[in-house]
């Protein structure tokens, strides 16, 4: 998603991250059924760093065995006793086993069995060269030298790239799949609620993808154009949103109506800065994103009325219609007041509707839930880095029975809401709670619960 898409992911890329989980598993000998009938049935007395597939054995398996190869590159044995890693085939020496070197030579010339582990090699944490060491591996002498070792734990094999060294599923996809560059505007997309023809045609335009004639051009399939809304300059998706005469006086016409006076913006992460700087509660972004988005999808809707329909709007009627959809959208989303001038200018130009807070205070007693009753206090928070959920679970003489809180992604408040009921439920399910009593704070949510 960071990179711009839509978080599908390469099939084969994939299935690359998940058959080198496999592998791993296997190296670090982990203890599951599965693992055990895999060194015992295929590996036996040899590792899984040196073991070649049969012809007739199955696609999976020899998926895991082709692993080896990237995986090789990116672990590490961190070497204490030297008791656990085999020393001709393992990939202690750099990512590499000795056996890579030299085949089986070593192991013949110094009688080495088949298992012999690396403390041949070392006592008392201090490497010693074995007597009738050959002169022509003195380099290969060097370099195990300079390997550090000491240590009372059992040797260990680290995943080089994690901080931890622990290998997982999203560790192996981070290193097998093709990453592009990081987009500035992927979160500030798709983190608000919107119309989701809206919201796409915005991500094509970040993307530059929308398929304009500029983009035809591109291909040789068209001359030259020139816009369809001004025909003064050469069309391309950044003259459409940001310099096209037409669309930047509906977009100053929009922002007066809410009351916004700022100089014209040039680039989306521009217009992105621009609102992190100048709006600091949640709600205006989130009234400023619908705008945006709402205006995008018409613009570019004019653009192709004008070239397939030969028809145009005028341009109030064009205003009212993104101001009209941009109400519809933001009174659906339910969305909080705050104290702010910013917000009541926009509500006044705009005509929304949002949930009022009372600022007068009240009482408000926790009552017990009568006898065989469960009570479930459920509330879910948002604020500008964190979202999440929090819930306590009591019996009827007010007793805790079980408290859950929880960091979740961002997403709107109302969902949380519904996501902390929902919880609630579940929790009370797994106790064999009979009858559970639940409430919160937001009437969105039980309203959406109940009608
Ligand atoms: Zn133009």
């Amino acid at each position: 998603m960071e990179e711009g898409g839509l978080g599908i992911r390469r099939i084969e890329d994939w299935n690359k991250a998940a058959t080198g989980v496999h592998f791993w598993d296997i190296a670090i000998k982990k203890d599951s059924l599965w693992v055990k009938w895999i060194h015992g049935r295929f590996i036996k007395s040899k590792t899984i760093w040196e073991i070649a597939p049969r012809a007739l054995s199955t696609v999976i398996w020899k998926r895991i065995i082709a692993s080896r190869e990237w995986i090789k590159t990116k672990v590490k044995y961190i070497i204490y006793k030297g008791t656990e890693v085999n020393i001709c085939s393992d990939p202690w020496l750099e990512g590499e086993c000795l056996n890579y070197h030299f085949g089986g030579r070593l192991a013949l010339l110094f009688s080495l069995p088949k298992d012999t582990k690396l403390n041949w090699l070392n006592t008392n944490g201090v490497w010693v060269k074995p007597r009738r060491w050959l002169n022509e591996l003195d380099d290969l002498w060097e370099t195990i030298n300079q390997i550090e070792i000491g240590g009372h734990q059992p040797d260990e094999l680290v995943w080089g790239p994690s901080k931890f060294g622990i290998l997982s599923l999203s560790e192996t996809w981070k290193e097998v799949h093709c990453r592009t560059i990081k987009k500035s505007w992927t979160n500030w997309v798709w983190q608000h609620p919107q119309i989701p023809k809206h919201l796409f045609t915005l991500w094509l335009a970040c993307l530059n993808k929308l398929s304009s004639l500029a983009r035809l051009f591109q291909k040789n399939l068209v001359a030259p154009p020139t816009s369809v809304l001004c025909a003064a300059y050469p069309e391309s998706n950044h003259h459409l949103f940001f310099q096209c005469s037409f669309s930047t006086q509906v977009w100053g016409s929009v922002l007066s109506k809410v009351g916004i006076q700022r100089p014209q913006i040039s680039s989306v992460t521009s217009e992105i800065d621009w609102l992190e700087l100048t709006f600091k509660v949640e709600v205006l972004k989130t009234i400023f994103h619908v705008l945006i988005a709402t205006s995008r999808w018409h613009i570019w809707l004019e653009c192709n009325r004008k070239i397939f329909k030969r028809k145009t709007t005028l341009k109030d009627a064009f205003v009212s219609l993104i101001l009209r959809d941009s109400r519809i959208k933001i009174n659906q989303c339910a969305l909080k007041a705050v104290i702010s001038s910013e917000l009541d200018r926009m509500r006044r130009g705009l005509d929304i509707q949002l949930l009022e807070l009372s600022l007068q205070s009240q009482e408000v007693r926790w009552e017990t839930p009568q006898r065989d009753w469960t009570k479930a206090n459920t509330d879910g928070y948002l604020s500008d880095d964190r979202a999440g959920y929090g819930l306590l679970l009591r019996d009827h003489l007010g007793n805790l029975i079980m408290a859950e809180a929880a960091h979740t992604r961002r997403n709107s408040i109302n969902f949380l809401e519904l996501l902390a009921i929902e919880q609630s439920m579940k929790l009370a399910t797994y106790l064999g709670t009979q009858n559970l009593w639940v409430e919160n704070d937001s009437k969105v949510a039980i309203h959406w619960l109940t009608q």
